[in-house]
């Protein structure tokens, strides 16, 4: 095998509390994730040299990204040659999307087909965490309550839900927003246990109802549009709106159609990224 294409998804959080912070500095999360469709698309080629292209100038091309970060573990584990890698990056970074940790989930499940690795899930899983907590979640997609830092991972069944993702122009560092919460002391909503009981049900409007997120008031606190996002989508008919990750981004979810629509003209007027979403059964797609 010479080339591989692959679709790296993003996902949103249906819920996220966060339960405290432990010794190693990391923070205990009970969370339900969620692959969407938006995608970033890589191209894994055989090469002499390790060599990332990007158009985006945004990504880094070197040592910081985790594609590099990816290749680099596995080439030195198993001492293999270089890999040329073309990332079309579609999914907005440092968007509490989780873009970047798809790539890397995405450099894993590649490299192990083109250079004949024979890893297994438990040796993936190893090498995801290696590089951050939602790589776990990203090498399987789907929908999945996730414990510990986002490593321990359960299965739940994938409902069906039209999404509106809005991500305003600004980049939140998730590492700063943790930190902002270790000071605030903030007590968690605890709003995953309904909101697994809403995706057990598959019922649209409960899974609406449930969704939340313990990160949002620290973010929306540093960046008033957060709020100013989920009134707006509220108001346009969504039957209810949440912060992915440690945010900026909102998305809400809709039932209607042609207010799912009118949402979208009316809010990318004022918003950076504005992008229709559907949820997926799948982190990672192979396609020739
Ligand atoms: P998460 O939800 O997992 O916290 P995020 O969506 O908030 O992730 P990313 O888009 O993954 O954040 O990127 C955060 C930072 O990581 C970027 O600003 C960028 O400097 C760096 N980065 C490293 N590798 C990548 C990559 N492959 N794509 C995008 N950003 C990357």
């Amino acid at each position: 095998m010479e080339k591989l294409n692959v679709k790296a998804y993003a996902k949103i959080n249906l819920s996220l509390d966060i339960l405290g912070k432990r010794k190693d500095g990391y923070h205990e999360i009970y969370t339900i994730m969620q692959s969407i469709d938006l995608c970033d698309i890589l191209e894994f080629e055989r090469n002499e040299e390790i060599k990332l292209i990007c158009d985006d100038e945004k990504v880094p091309k070197g040592e910081d990204n985790l594609i590099i970060k990816a290749v680099k573990i596995l080439k030195e584990r198993y001492e293999k040659e270089g890999v040329l890698i073309r990332l079309n990056k579609k999914i907005p970074l440092a968007a509490g999307l989780a873009g970047g940790s798809a790539d890397a989930a995405a450099t894993i499940v590649a490299l192990n087909k083109l250079w004949d690795l024979s890893l297994s899930e438990e040796e993936q899983k190893e090498i995801a965490l290696k590089l951050g907590a939602d790589v776990s979640f990203c090498l399987e997609g789907g929908t999945k309550i996730a414990r510990g830092v986002g490593e321990i991972l359960e299965d739940l069944k994938t409902p069906q839900l039209d999404l509106l993702i809005i991500k305003p122009d600004i980049e939140v560092s998730t590492k700063e927003i943790y930190q902002e919460w270790d000071k605030l002391n903030i007590k968690s909503q605890n709003c995953t246990a309904a909101a697994i009981q809403a995706v057990n049900k598959g019922n649209l409007y409960e899974i609406a109802k449930s969704i939340g997120n313990d990160l949002e008031i620290v973010t929306s606190s540093k960046f008033k549009v957060v709020q100013k996002i989920k009134s707006e989508l509220l108001k346009k008919g969504a039957l209810g709106c949440a912060m992915t990750g440690s945010g900026p981004t909102v998305y809400g979810i809709f039932d209607d159609p042609k207010k799912l629509e009118k949402a979208y003209v009316d809010l990318k007027e004022n918003y950076g990224f504005v992008a229709f979403a559907k949820t997926i059964g799948k982190g990672l797609e192979f396609y020739d």
